[in-house]
Order: structure tokens, then C-alpha cells, then sequence
């Protein structure tokens, strides 16, 4: 009595936890816990039912009117295992129809070898008793099967719920036939073992049924491998069947032998079963990585992104992106062929990975583009981005050859602030504060900031590709490195060559003029280098360092009364910048200079449908004081309407013209004319490369202002122009 009373309360207790799970679940596990919940409401009437005829203590008979009611609840649980949704791991159905076959087949012989035959020899003929019996058996056995094959597939988050359904299952399956077997033969006394199984596989139920409402963990998006247990879980029952079988019904030898056959088949297919595997995981991770330089590919990246922002979210770790693109990679592809470029990728992948730490990820998006994933506190994630960035420092030596590769490199931080940042996004903003470091080519590492945009590129980085005439690659490369390394060491010079006032032969100015000392090469001067400084974005830097020595250089003659007006060349896209005039003017405010020392000297290859831009920030500077010289005039084209529509200070002739004037009539002719002209307009006329006395005298006969070439003095370093000016 106190047994089927706790029966009925293990089977109420199951049906309200399966109600449960129902409520919670959605879609095609709502409707499957629904059944089950249905067939254990059956269950439980049966208990009662049963429990009222034991008071009444009617005989035994078989089958009861209660056990078509428990022969409903089998029913349920086979439909509710077949609804169960079991995913789609690209399995074969073929396979799958052999598994299940597999199954059924081996349970059969199992529960025939080890009770059913028993159970079948004791009825005579066809009777309901027969059909009742069957029904349970096939009933448990699908459901059973079914849900062998359902945990083989299961979705991770399932897996839990579906062993403790089998075992359920497996429990009422061994409990049903102990129970037939114990109707079939009266002798047969099982005593309250039936309870037990009952009993356990109620429980086993409810415990299902309250797992299957807990969150699961979070699925990995990847690494779809099938699991284990879908390895070895389908040999179980032949496993089962191949040795119990033979061991009961066989005698002699082949009772040994069958078994052990089977085993040793079971062990061969597990094992070729985890070949494939390993296979498959080989065959996965490839297709996870760059061939090239087998760091991680984009697919791999972005998901270790994704889990590592899911995680976050729980955590207090930061995730950190860091973009790191190479500079000038396309000089190096083109001058020195792919196989040399492939070899510097994976040179650079190497350095890039040494920097880093276990578990970060190192990915090359394709190209000379690489992105890490760093998590941590953001501060270590800082100094391992600096780290790379100092990295770089050191050349690459290939084919014995070494060269220097810069990279630009950005950084994005997740914070705490931001939960709902998608991971494209952070690595967007990691490209864009790469971008803003290619921009601004001083220093290595840029930290996204929101004040940053991916607007207009920016002038300095404008490459022209007409300019692209390379004559030597590796030279050229090895050059542009070195270049690099000597802009951002400040490793360049200023020289100064003098201009002179031809009426008076007295210093009234000077030219800055860049100068490279270059430890094998000698002193460079900027014909050498200057297509790399403009092709490679380094028009800005290199400016601003000139700018910087020159008003320094000023500012100590200044402090010993001197006070030479200076020309700084400038290239021609850099007045675009409508912040030049202002940056200027506080720069020679921040040094103790007169604005009006300041000559611009800009040569006039301005494109013209910019002139109006460039015309704006002319009058700028001019308003400030500072004075605006046109370089070259006379070897470009539209001369002339520069003159009328630029607001400027002085002309100098270009040397061509100059070199000529006393031999050719036409160059003098038209010499003659600009120095009219430019009188006319209240311009100042220079004239540049005066090589000898002759040219000179000619110059200052026709009215020319101020002169300058080797004639009057040679480019000379900043320390002797005091002596240059007092003499
Ligand atoms: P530029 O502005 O026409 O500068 C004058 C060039 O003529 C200088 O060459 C100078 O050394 C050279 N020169 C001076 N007197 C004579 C002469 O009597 N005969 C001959 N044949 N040449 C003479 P350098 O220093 O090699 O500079 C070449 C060009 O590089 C400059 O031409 C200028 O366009 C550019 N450059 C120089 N320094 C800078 C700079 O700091 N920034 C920019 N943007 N460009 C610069
Ligand atoms: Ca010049
Ligand atoms: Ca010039």
C-alpha cells in the first residue's frame, strides 16, 4: 500500500514537473513535454485506479483495464521522443535508418534472449494478454531507439535532458519485461523490484523534465564536430546484444568466441569511428586558418570575437582589437614579385605572434592586413600592441637582404559601457584608428576615439601612381624604410642658402633646404627621395619637421640680433589644410617670431580647380603676416593666371630661364616681361640659379630684385650663417 502510494506521488510529482517544462519550452519540446505530461496524467489515474481495486483486493489478471492506461503512457513517450528535435548534423539518413535498425534489431534479441522468449512460451495462441504484452514491448523499444538516436544528434543544450530520458526509458524497458515475465510465470517472483524501476524511472522523468528547464550554456559557435557519445553510443546495443546474446543461449566454444568477436568488431568500428574524427577536426581547423602564414583566418577570428564579447558581458574582462596593416606592402608586392611579399607576410605573422600571449589570436584578414584579439585588462592589452609596434623596429632579412616594414597599427577597447557593441563594430573602430595612425605616420600605436572618423583621406596620403617609376625594388623599399625610420627620428637636416639683394649684394633672406644624411649614401638632397616623401604620405611629417628646425634655428639667431626673413618649400596640397595659416601663425607666435620672417614658397603645380580652396587659406596666411612666394615660375603651365589670381608676395624664376638669359634672346625676353609684370603687380621678383657674375649683372641691369644660386652662395648648415650674414 505505502509502495503504490509513493508511486502515485513520484508519478504526480513527474507530471507536474513535465507541465513545467511544457510552460517553459517553446516550439516543437513544448508540444513533446505537452504529451508526456499527457501520458503521465495517464499513469497517475492508473496508480489511483490501482490502489482503489488493491483495497478491494480483486485478483490479479492480466492485462487490467489500468494497463491500457499505462499502455498510453508507452504510447506518449514514443511520440514524444519522436517529436523531440534533434539537429541536422549533416548525417546521412541512410546512416541514420542502419542506426536505428541497429538499435531495434539488438534490443529485440536482447530482451528476447533474456526474458521474451520465456514470456512467448508460456501464452497459447493469439490473445489479448499477447497484443498487450507486444504493444508494451514495441512501444518501449521505438521510444527507446528513437531516443538513443535523438541524444546521438542532440543540440548540446539537449544532451543532459536526453540521458536521463534514456535511462527513463532503458529503466521502464528492463522493468516492463521483469514484469511480463513475472505474469508469464507464476514462479517468476520479482518481488518490489518492479517498484524500484518504476520508481527510478519517474524520477528519472521529473529530472528531465526540470533540467530541461535550466539555461544550457551558451553554444560555441564553431567546432560543429559531432560529440562523443554519438561515436560509440550506437554500438552499445550490439555491443549488448553480440555478448549477452551468445552468453545465455550458446554453449561450448562459440559462447566465448561470438562475444569476443563482437567486442573486438565494436572496438574496430569505435576506432575508425575516431579517425574520422580526428579527420574531420584536422579537415575543421584547416579550414579555420590562413594557408600562408597559418594564423587564424577571418571566420575564426570573428568567432572567437563573438564568445569572447558574449563573455564579456558576464565578466569583467575587456576584449581589445588591434588592426595592424603594413605600410607600403603594395611597393613591395610590385618592386619585388609575390614569392618575396608571401615571404615577408609570414615573417611579419611570426614577429606579429612572438608578441602576443597564449590565448590571444593573431588573424590575417588577407592582404598585409592583420587583426588581434586580445582579452584582459586593457592596459596589458596596450602593451602588447606597443610591443608589436616596437617589434617593427627591427628589419626583415630576406634573400639576405633587409628591409625595413612599418606598420600602422589601431586599437579598439569594449568597455563595460557599451554591452551592446557588436564585435563588427569594435573592429571597425579598430580600422579606423589604424587609419588615423597611416594618416599620421608618427607614432605607431592609435587608440580609437570617437572624435576620429573615416572622412576624407587626407591629403598626405593621397598616393600618385604616375609617380611610381621605381627604378631598383629593394632599394627603393629598403629606402622608404629607412626614410621612415629617419622622419620619425628626426634623423633630417636643414640647410640654408642665402638670397641676396642684387642692388646691394646684402643676404636678405634665405631657403631652407631639406638635406637626408644617410649613414652609407651620404648626404641625400630631396631629388633623391622627395617622389617617396609624396608618394608614401610623408608630406606632412617631413613639412613639419623642416617647419621645427627652421623656426628653432631662427629663434637662435634671433637671441644673438639676427633676424633673416627664411623660405620653407612647401608642397602644394598641403594648403589645402585650412588649419595651416593658424597652426603657422601660433607656431612663430610660440617662438618669439615675427610672422613676417615667414616666406611659403610653393611651386605651381596647384591643381586649378582647387585654386579657390588654396586661395582662401592664401589670404589666410597673408593676413597673419606671413609671406607666399610662387616656386618655379615659368616651368608649369597657367603661370600667368596665377600671378593675376593668387594673392602673393614673390615670383622666382625658375633656373631654366635663369641659366639662359644671357645666351638665349627668348628666355631673356620673357624674363624681362615676368619682372615687368611682377613690378607692375607689386610682386617681388627672385631670381634662382645664378651660376656665375655674367648672369648677375644682366639680372640687376633688367631690374631684378633679389638673386640666389651657387653664384652668390652655396646651401650652407645653420650654425654658419651668423658668420654668412655678417660678412
Ligand atoms: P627649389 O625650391 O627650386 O630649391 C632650389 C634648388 O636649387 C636647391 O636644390 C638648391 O640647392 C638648388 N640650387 C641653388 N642654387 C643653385 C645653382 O646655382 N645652380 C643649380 N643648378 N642649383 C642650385 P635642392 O636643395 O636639391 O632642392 C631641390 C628641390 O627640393 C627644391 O627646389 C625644392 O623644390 C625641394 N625641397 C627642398 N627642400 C624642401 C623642403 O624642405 N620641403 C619641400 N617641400 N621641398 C623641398
Ligand atoms: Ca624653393
Ligand atoms: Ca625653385
Amino acid at each position: 500500500m505505502a509502495k503504490n502510494l509513493t508511486l502515485l506521488a513520484l508519478a504526480v510529482f513527474a507530471l507536474i514537473c513535465a507541465l513545467a517544462a511544457a510552460r517553459s519550452a517553446l516550439g516543437l519540446r513544448r508540444t513533446a513535454w505537452g504529451i508526456l505530461a499527457f501520458g503521465l496524467a495517464a499513469w497517475a489515474v492508473a496508480d489511483v485506479i490501482r490502489i482503489g481495486q488493491v483495497r478491494l483486493s480483486e485478483p490479479e489478471r492480466f492485462p487490467r483495464p489500468v494497463d491500457y492506461l499505462y499502455l498510453a503512457f508507452s504510447a506518449s513517450t514514443v511520440l514524444a521522443m519522436a517529436l523531440f528535435p534533434a539537429k541536422r548534423t549533416g548525417q546521412r539518413r541512410l546512416r541514420f535508418a542502419l542506426d536505428a535498425t541497429t538499435t531495434v534489431l539488438c534490443l529485440s534479441l536482447l530482451l528476447w534472449v533474456t526474458a521474451l522468449h520465456r514470456v512467448y512460451d508460456s501464452f497459447v495462441g493469439l490473445n489479448t494478454a499477447v497484443v498487450v504484452t507486444m504493444l508494451f514491448q514495441i512501444g518501449d523499444l521505438v521510444a527507446l531507439t528513437i531516443a538513443l538516436l535523438a541524444l546521438v544528434r542532440a543540440d548540446v543544450r539537449d544532451r543532459r535532458v536526453l540521458w536521463l530520458l534514456v535511462a527513463a526509458l532503458g529503466l521502464l524497458t528492463v522493468t516492463h519485461n521483469a514484469y511480463a515475465l513475472h505474469v508469464a510465470e507464476a514462479g517468476y517472483q520479482i518481488g518490489s523490484m518492479a517498484d524500484i524501476g518504476f520508481a527510478a524511472a519517474l524520477i528519472a522523468f521529473a529530472g528531465a523534465a526540470i533540467l530541461s528547464r535550466r539555461p544550457a550554456p551558451p553554444p560555441r559557435p564553431a567546432a560543429a564536430l559531432p560529440l562523443d557519445s554519438s561515436l560509440w553510443l550506437p554500438y552499445v546495443p550490439l555491443l549488448l546484444a553480440g555478448t549477452v546474446g551468445p552468453a545465455l543461449i550458446m554453449s561450448g566454444l562459440e559462447r566465448v568466441l561470438v562475444p569476443l568477436v563482437v567486442v573486438a568488431v565494436c572496438l574496430r568500428q569505435v576506432l575508425t569511428a575516431r579517425e574520422n574524427r580526428r579527420l574531420l577536426a584536422a579537415a575543421a581547423e584547416q579550414a579555420l586558418r590562413d594557408p600562408l602564414t597559418g594564423l587564424a583566418n577571418r571566420t575564426l577570428f570573428f568567432d572567437r570575437l563573438a564568445h569572447a564579447m558574449m563573455l564579456d558581458r558576464h565578466d569583467d574582462r575587456s576584449v581589445t582589437v588591434v588592426s595592424l596593416d603594413l605600410d607600403d606592402f603594395k611597393l613591395v608586392n610590385d618592386s619585388l614579385g609575390h614569392p618575396t611579399a608571401d615571404t615577408v607576410l609570414v615573417l611579419v605573422g611570426k614577429r606579429i605572434s612572438a608578441c602576443v600571449r597564449t590565448g590571444d589570436t593573431v588573424a590575417r584578414l588577407g592582404g598585409d592586413e592583420f587583426i588581434l584579439l586580445l582579452e584582459g585588462p586593457a592596459d596589458h592589452a596596450h602593451m602588447v600592441a606597443e610591443r608589436i609596434v616596437a617589434a617593427f623596429a627591427e628589419p626583415f632579412v630576406i634573400d639576405g637582404e633587409s628591409m625595413l616594414m612599418r606598420p600602422s597599427v589601431g586599437m579598439a577597447v569594449a568597455s563595460s559601457a557599451e554591452p551592446e557593441l557588436a564585435p563588427e563594430t569594435l573592429v571597425n573602430r579598430a580600422d579606423i584608428a589604424m587609419y588615423a595612425a597611416k594618416r599620421s605616420r608618427l607614432t605607431g600605436l592609435h587608440t580609437f576615439s570617437s572624435e576620429m572618423t573615416l572622412l576624407e583621406p587626407d591629403v598626405a596620403y593621397q598616393v600618385d601612381s604616375a609617380d611610381r617609376q621605381l627604378s631598383d625594388g629593394v632599394a627603393q623599399v629598403r629606402l622608404l624604410g629607412e626614410l621612415r625610420r629617419a622622419v620619425d627620428e628626426r634623423g633630417l637636416d636643414v640647410v640654408y642658402q642665402p638670397k641676396l639683394e642684387l642692388s646691394t649684394n646684402r643676404i636678405v633672406g634665405l631657403e631652407a633646404l631639406l638635406r637626408w644624411p644617410h649613414p652609407q649614401l651620404g648626404e641625400l638632397r630631396p631629388d633623391s627621395f622627395m617622389a617617396l616623401v609624396r608618394q608614401h604620405g610623408l608630406m606632412r611629417p617631413v613639412t613639419e619637421l623642416v617647419l621645427e628646425r627652421v623656426f628653432d634655428d631662427a629663434a637662435r639667431w634671433a637671441s644673438s640680433g639676427l633676424h633673416p626673413r627664411v623660405a620653407v618649400n612647401l608642397f602644394a596640397p598641403l594648403l589645402r589644410d585650412e588649419r595651416l595659416p593658424d597652426a603657422l601663425r601660433d607656431a612663430l607666435d610660440e617662438h618669439g617670431l615675427a610672422p613676417e620672417m615667414l616666406t611659403l614658397e610653393v611651386t605651381e603645380d596647384l591643381a586649378l580647380d582647387e585654386v579657390s580652396r588654396v586661395t582662401a587659406v592664401l589670404h589666410r596666411l597673408r593676413r597673419h603676416g606671413i609671406r607666399v612666394a610662387i616656386d618655379d615660375f615659368g616651368s608649369g603651365y597657367s603661370a600667368l593666371s596665377y600671378l593675376r589670381d593668387l594673392p602673393i608676395d614673390e615670383v622666382k624664376l625658375d633656373r631654366h630661364f635663369i641659366k639662359s638669359v644671357t645666351r638665349d634672346a627668348r628666355a631673356a625676353a620673357v624674363v624681362r616681361a615676368v619682372i615687368d609684370l611682377a613690378r607692375d603687380l607689386d610682386i617681388s621678383v627672385v631670381a634662382e640659379g645664378v651660376e656665375g657674375a655674367e648672369t648677375a649683372v644682366w639680372l640687376r641691369e633688367h631690374g631684378c630684385d633679389i638673386g640666389q644660386g651657387y653664384y652668390f652662395g652655396r646651401p650652407a648648415a645653420a650654425s654658419e650663417i651668423p658668420q654668412l650674414i655678417g660678412r
